[in-house]
Order: structure tokens, then C-alpha cells, then sequence
């Protein structure tokens, strides 16, 4: 063996293998693509219908990955070719899903359509032609915390078993069938539920990974720059967008519900970890957040606001934020998840992973990159009369 030779947490060198990624175009799949076309020698075929993140992977043909990055536009819902992408490759990672809350309640038939049904034939194809896979879940599969039943001034609210989420252990409580927020937890459940019985009962290689709240460069899209004018992203491009056009960020409800983050070069360092090690992760279904990094919805607004600042060199607004209702946010049927740290137990195991960065320096990079790649666009955008 070359003392170059990529070897594996168990010493074995790391073969070059093919990867079928689906949904490659989006925010994580631009990210993973990166990382693997520069620190690794596989090869991609990425399955998306849209490549604009990835662009810049693709082209020109001078890039010293030639060769190992073939960009397939197919949309999986009715596409003949999927089958034989994933026989053609050692590894199928599956990342496609609408998987933006505002769509969860206004397009539940979508969301569980993309989620579940579309996500049927991927499974079904690895299982039959013994090939791994790697599929997308997400913490929203926990639902609400056991904590959050209890009264507000409860004691065990500050119990660890009251809401730390775990994976073989928590169990998913979604909210009643009205409130159709829970459509993309609960199609996502029964996608887990299916793979892990494809494991138990045809030998399914898998592993589900389950990302809490990952942001990052390239997350979603800028309101009328790079997407719709009244499109909402998720919270991170939301708050981008209002930073960028100087008005106030937009608190849901009183900004009350945690989340923790993660930046998601941290992120992709598991799921590089997955990849290249089989015997560890099949099997598995592995949290991936950084349970240090959890704030409020309210105090994110602020430090967003605060780093902003710094970034930009614009001074922010006197009164940075402005409540809003749910209903006038999102529409009828929206709920909310109260609180989400990922235990870490699992991960940490089987992989050693730890994630890094702190949920300032993250914030720095990030909005460095939103404040460098939008602020001129937006500045046309409103000095532009616009048409509706
Ligand atoms: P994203 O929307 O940026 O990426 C999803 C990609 O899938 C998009 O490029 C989209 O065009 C593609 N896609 C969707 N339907 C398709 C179809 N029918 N055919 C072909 N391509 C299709 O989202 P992301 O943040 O990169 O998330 C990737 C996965 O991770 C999703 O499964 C999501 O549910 C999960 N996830 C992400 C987070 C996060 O923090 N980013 C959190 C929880 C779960
Ligand atoms: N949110 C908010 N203002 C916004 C966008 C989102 O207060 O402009 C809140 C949202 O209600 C939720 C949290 O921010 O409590 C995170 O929302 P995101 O869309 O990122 O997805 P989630 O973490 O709920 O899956």
C-alpha cells in the first residue's frame, strides 16, 4: 500500500467508488459534490433537475475533476433512467425532497408525494440490485419534545430525558392531521420505517441520516433575486433576505421555538465519514447537528443582526425584528417543533464525529457570503419598479 492511500477508521484503504446522488443540485448535494470532487477520487452521478449550484463543478472542462462528475437532469417522479444510474453505481445518497416548511401546510399532497412516494422506487431499486444506500431524513421525524406537554414552569421541562432527541429511543409526536406542517415529518417516518424493514427483511445496506437544522452558503434562495418574489425559504435565507433589503426580520410567533445549527461543512464531514465507512454506518441511523449551537428563533435574529452588521459595515435597524403571527406567515395548518438538540451518542460511536464550528463564526462565513454574492442584486431588485 502507498503511504498515500486513503484508508478507512478501521485502517482498510478506501476504494474509489461511483456515486449515484439524487438531488445533487441542492444546498447539502453542492456541498457533498464539492467535497467529494476535491479530497476524494469518486466519481458522481448527480441526478437533479436543476444544477445551478453546482455550475460551477461542471464547468469548464479544465477542472482537475474532469471526468468524474456526469450531471443527469431527471426528474426521479417519472424517469425511466434512475434504475440504471443506480445499478451503474456502488452508492446511491438520496437528497431529493421538498423540504421547506411554508411548503408542509399550503402543498401537503407535494410535500408527501416527494417525501414518500417518489422516494418509493430509490429504495426498491437498491434493495433488488443489492446496492447501498444512504437516504436523507430529517430531525423534524421527532416532532415535539416529550417536555413540551408539561406545564411552562415544570421542573422535568429541564430534564435532559425530557427533550434530548434520540435515536433509539425518542419517540415522533407530530400534532393532529389539521395542522398539516407534520405531512413532511410524517411522509419522511414512513420512508425510515420502509428502508429499515428493507434492511430487516431483504439485507438493505442503508443508513439514515437525520440533519438538524444545517446552513450554510448556497441554503435556498433569495426572495426575488434567485427564486420567487413571494417564495419563503427556510429561517437562515428568510432573515438573509430581510438583512439584505434593510427591513426588519420577521420573529413567527415570538421567535420562541430552539433550534440548534450546524455549519454544513461540519455536516459533511459525517456524511464523508458514512460514505467511506460501510461496515460502520449501515445499519445505522445517525443525528447530524451541533448540540452546542442551540438558540431561540429570537435570539438567531439578533445575532444574524449583530454579524451582519460587522460583515456589511451597515448599521442595523433600531428595531430589528417585528412579530408575526404563524397563520399570517405561514398560512392555515402551521405548527411548530419547540425544541431540537440531537443527542450524539450514535455518531460519535460509530463514526468519532464531532462537529466544530460555533454558531457565530458560522454565522460570520455565511452571511460574508450572502452580503458578497446578493447585496448588489437586491440593491437592482428594489431600485426596480416591480411589474405585478
Ligand atoms: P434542497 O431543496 O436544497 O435540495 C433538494 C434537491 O432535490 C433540489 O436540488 C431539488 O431540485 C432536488 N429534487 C427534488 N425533487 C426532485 C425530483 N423529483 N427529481 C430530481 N430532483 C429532485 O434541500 P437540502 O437542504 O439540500 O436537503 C436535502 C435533504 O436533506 C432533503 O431530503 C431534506 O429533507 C433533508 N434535510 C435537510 C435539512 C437541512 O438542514 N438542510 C434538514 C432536515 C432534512
Ligand atoms: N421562522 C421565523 N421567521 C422566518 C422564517 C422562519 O421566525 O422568517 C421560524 C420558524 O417558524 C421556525 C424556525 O424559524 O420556528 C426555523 O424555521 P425553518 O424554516 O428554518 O425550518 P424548521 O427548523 O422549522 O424545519
Amino acid at each position: 500500500m502507498s503511504s498515500s492511500t486513503k484508508v478507512d477508521l478501521d485502517g482498510n484503504p478506501i476504494k474509489a467508488m461511483t456515486i449515484c446522488m439524487i438531488g445533487a443540485g441542492g444546498f447539502i448535494g453542492s456541498h457533498l459534490c464539492e467535497k467529494l470532487l476535491s479530497t476524494t477520487s469518486h466519481t458522481i452521478l448527480a441526478v437533479d433537475v436543476y444544477n445551478d449550484k453546482i455550475k460551477h463543478l461542471l464547468e469548464p472542462e479544465s477542472l482537475p475533476w474532469n471526468g468524474r462528475i456526469q450531471f443527469h437532469r431527471i426528474n426521479i417522479k417519472h424517469d425511466s433512467r434512475l434504475e440504471g444510474l443506480i445499478k451503474m453505481a456502488d452508492l446511491t445518497i438520496n437528497l431529493a425532497a421538498i423540504c421547506t416548511p411554508a411548503d408542509y401546510n399550503t402543498r401537503p399532497l407535494d410535500t408527501i408525494y416527494s417525501n414518500f412516494i417518489d422516494a418509493l422506487p430509490v429504495v426498491k431499486y437498491c434493495s433488488e440490485n443489492n446496492k447501498r444506500l444512504i437516504h436523507f431524513s430529517t430531525c423534524e421525524i421527532y416532532g415535539k419534545t416529550i417536555g413540551s406537554f408539561l406545564p411552562k414552569d415544570h421542573p422535568l421541562r429541564q430534564d435532559p430525558e425530557f427533550f434530548i432527541l434520540k435515536e433509539d429511543v425518542s419517540p415522533c409526536i407530530f400534532g393532529p392531521i389539521e395542522k398539516q406542517r407534520w405531512s413532511y415529518a410524517c411522509a419522511k417516518q414512513l420512508i425510515e420505517r420502509l428502508i429499515y424493514a428493507e434492511g430487516a427483511e431483504n439485507g438493505l445496506e442503508f443508513t439514515i441520516v437525520r440533519p438538524f437544522n444545517w446552513i450554510g452558503p448556497r441554503m435556498d434562495f433569495i426572495p426575488g433575486v434567485d427564486g420567487p418574489s413571494e417564495g419563503v425559504p427556510r429561517v437562515l435565507a428568510c432573515f438573509s433576505n430581510n438583512l439584505l433589503r434593510g427591513e426588519p426580520l420577521k420573529l413567527v410567533d415570538g421567535g420562541e421555538s430552539q433550534r440548534t445549527f450546524i455549519y454544513i461543512k461540519d455536516a459533511i464531514e459525517a456524511v464523508m465519514l458514512m460514505i467511506e465507512n460501510p461496515a460502520r454506518a449501515n445499519g445505522q441511523i445517525f443525528n447530524v447537528g451541533n448540540p452546542n449551537n442551540e438558540v431561540t428563533v429570537k435570539q438567531l435574529a439578533e445575532m444574524m443582526t449583530e454579524v451582519y452588521s460587522k460583515v456589511s459595515g451597515e448599521p442595523s435597524l433600531e428595531s430589528p425584528t417585528i412579530d408575526v403571527s404563524s397563520k399570517e406567515f405561514y398560512g392555515e395548518g402551521y405548527d411548530d417543533s419547540d425544541k431540537r438538540i440531537p443527542d450524539m451518542t450514535i455518531i460519535n460511536k460509530q463514526l468519532g464525529w464531532n462537529p466544530k464550528t460555533s454558531l457565530w463564526d458560522l454565522l460570520e462565513s455565511t452571511l460574508t457570503y450572502q452580503h458578497t454574492t446578493y447585496a448588489e442584486a437586491v440593491k437592482h431588485a428594489i431600485a426596480k419598479p416591480t411589474s405585478s
